[in-house]
């Protein structure tokens, strides 16, 4: 048999991961909960660490896919869905956002309204389960289960024995349930609330659950495994500012010193941390310490968190890195291959058009020194062109903020282009809502940096050149001609013939064998290079005075490229065959000849060459 030769290497993420699941695991303080006597079945030794990052990155160790009943952990989700049904302020009306100090079974309502005084602590979850819409219990249950079922990516159910169990003994949750019914914050029977929300504890899920879930919320509430969005972007910042002052009870203010992540653990043993922007973290050991949090979770959450640098306020700064590259003109060229004159012209005058890469999440802190850096552009830039192509997101405010010096530049004369903006709708959407109907004016977008930058060059050598009579042999003006005499153009004439395509029409294909070289004496021509997905790259556009087709003549090779007439063209061409005859009749005029195209193969290298190095 023929075995496979792979190579693996151990991430050292996992290493860590391992190494730590071995440190924790002789640590046996704390107790399983027994208040809920199906709980205290659990396996003490359980210990299972997972971590998944923003972008979908997935490390594990230990019982990570060992289930267990999520508890309290269940409730910044459940929040998260009373927000999205009835609105923040609804909610705030009926469920404050102050840590109480309080254990979690503590009946801390506000003396004058009655409100709980945070959604994390047992009174104001089952308020908060009191918000999810939804006709009858049942429904409101699934809508609870399914929105559980987007965080983690996987089906969630109950387990029966653990809400049976709980429901058998909870009557000081009851209790609480009715002192809320009293205040009129739940309305109606408060007793089904009540089993909703031991039935929300009692789902069941893994590390791997809760570390997806965390992660999901670390990304604006996409879950980076599945691609679904598991709750409205605007109220993550609500469920982790919950979670950060009081997901941990009476130990969160230490909790948010030392770890500095927002987090929620559950009497089951879980814990799930949230570094936004960044990771979820899922950690699920049954001992708990005094305060009902998992002693070896908090363990675990505190030295990846020292280890990895993870603490939510020991940020460093966000560095210049989101412009990726700037470049003129003058610079970086586009793939248009251009006369000799209209070289010269872009080398002098192409400083008056600045080329921004840009890259990154654009947010304020990343967007302002791209404002910064715009507002400074040199007064001769006539054309700025924003390349979105490496941004992977930008908020309302960096959209504001583009808008604001769009404007700014419109009214100075200068042309601003946006280019691969089809990634980032939002920017479309707010410059419409801000421009109205000047924004197809205002808003040039082009599909890439190459269009944008040739619109640009175009725009520059209609300013600074003078147009150009058509071309004809004889007139000395194709560049693959120069330094013939007068004579020796009389003589070339005889072996080109003059041929005309109409605009769209294509001139070669493909695959088609080499035959002419084509000197182009009026329009344009574009060359595509065909991809594997039907569609084609735009590689170069040639127009009156310059040469194509010289390649595939000299070696020979079929052409790899469709060149078609982008307007109204003309060419004289010379064919393989006459190019042999010429070589036999005037071996020197054909030299002479291949000299030029020599010449014009080397300058097109030396531009390629200089692109790439300024790539590098
Ligand atoms: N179902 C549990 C209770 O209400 C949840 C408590 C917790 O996990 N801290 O007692």
């Amino acid at each position: 048999m023929n075995e496979e030769k792979t190579t693996s290497f151990e991430s050292p993420i996992h290493a860590r991961l391992q190494a730590l699941h071995r440190e924790l695991s002789g640590i046996s303080e704390g107790d399983v909960a027994t208040y809920i006597p199906e709980l205290a079945k659990a396996n003490p030794d359980w210990l299972g660490i997972c971590v998944v990052t923003a972008n979908g990155g997935i490390y594990e160790a230990g019982d990570t896919r060992q289930t267990f009943t999520i508890q309290s952990i269940s409730k910044p989700f459940v929040y998260g869905l009373a927000l999205e049904d009835q609105g923040r302020e609804s909610v705030l009306r009926k469920v404050g956002v102050e840590p109480t100090g309080d254990a979690f079974n503590s009946i801390s309502l506000d003396p004058d309204t009655g409100c709980p005084r945070n959604p994390m602590i047992n009174a104001g979850a089952i308020a908060t389960t009191g918000l999810v819409e939804g006709k009858t219990p049942l429904i409101r249950l699934q809508r609870i289960i399914d929105m559980f079922g987007k965080y983690s990516g996987r089906t969630m159910t109950v387990d029966e024995a653990v809400y049976r169990s709980e429901s058998a003994t909870g009557h000081r949750n009851r209790a609480i349930s009715y002192m809320l019914r009293n205040f009129d914050i739940l309305t109606g029977d408060p007793m089904p609330v009540a089993e909703t929300y031991f039935q929300q504890c009692a789902i069941l899920g893994h590390c791997l659950d809760l570390a997806t879930m965390a992660a999901t919320l670390a990304n604006r509430g996409l879950n980076p495994i599945t691609g679904q969005q598991a709750i409205r972007g605007e109220y993550v910042e609500s469920v982790l500012g919950i979670m950060g002052t009081c997901g941990m009870y009476d130990y969160a203010g230490q909790w948010l010193y030392e770890v500095g992540m927002p987090a929620k653990s559950g009497v089951a043993g879980g814990i799930a941390a949230v570094l936004p922007g960044q990771l979820g973290i899922g950690v699920f050991s049954p001992r708990l310490d005094k305060h009902g949090n998992s002693v070896r979770g908090i363990r675990a959450c505190s030295e990846l968190s020292r280890d990895w640098d993870l603490h939510l306020f020991n940020r460093a700064g966000v560095g210049n890195s989101m412009i990726r590259h700037r470049f003129t003109a003058a610079e970086y060229g586009s793939s248009r291959v251009r006369a000799a004159r209209e070289r010269v012209a872009i080398g002098k005058h192409g400083n008056s058009v600045v080329q921004y890469q840009l890259q990154g999440n654009l947010v304020f802190a990343t967007a302002e020194p791209i404002i910064r850096e715009l507002t400074a552009v040199p007064a001769e830039v006539e054309s700025i062109i924003l390349d979105f192509h490496y941004v992977h997101s930008m908020n309302e405010t960096a959209c504001r903020l583009f808008h604001d010096i769009l404007l700014q530049f419109h009214s100075a004369g200068r042309n601003v282009l946006f280019c691969a903006v089809n990634s980032i709708p939002h920017l479309r959407r707010v410059l419409k809502t801000k421009l109205g109907n000047r924004c197809d004016e205002l808003f040039r977008v082009f599909e890439d940096n190459d269009t944008a930058l040739q619109w640009c060059e175009d725009h520059l050598l209609e300013r600074v050149l003078p147009p150009l009579p058509e071309m004809s042999i004889g007139a000395d003006n194709y560049e693959l001609l120069n330094g013939f005499s007068s004579d020796e153009l009389v003589i070339l004439r005889k072996f080109f013939e003059r041929r005309e395509w109409k605009a769209g029409e294509t001139i070669c294909n493909a695959g088609d064998a080499a035959r002419e070289i084509y000197l182009l004496a009026r329009g344009r021509v574009s060359v595509h290079y065909p991809l594997e997905n039907g569609r084609s790259k735009r590689l170069a556009v040639f127009t009156a005075g310059m040469a194509f087709g010289e390649m595939a003549v000299l070696d020979r090779a079929p052409h790899y490229t469709n060149i078609v007439a982008d307007i109204h063209t003309a060419c004289d061409l010379i064919s393989m065959a006459k190019l042999i005859a010429l070589g036999i009749s005037y071996p020197k005029i054909k030299i002479r000849l291949l000299e030029n195209l020599a010449l014009s193969l080397c300058s097109k290298l030396r531009k390629a060459n200089q692109e790439a190095s300024l790539l590098a």
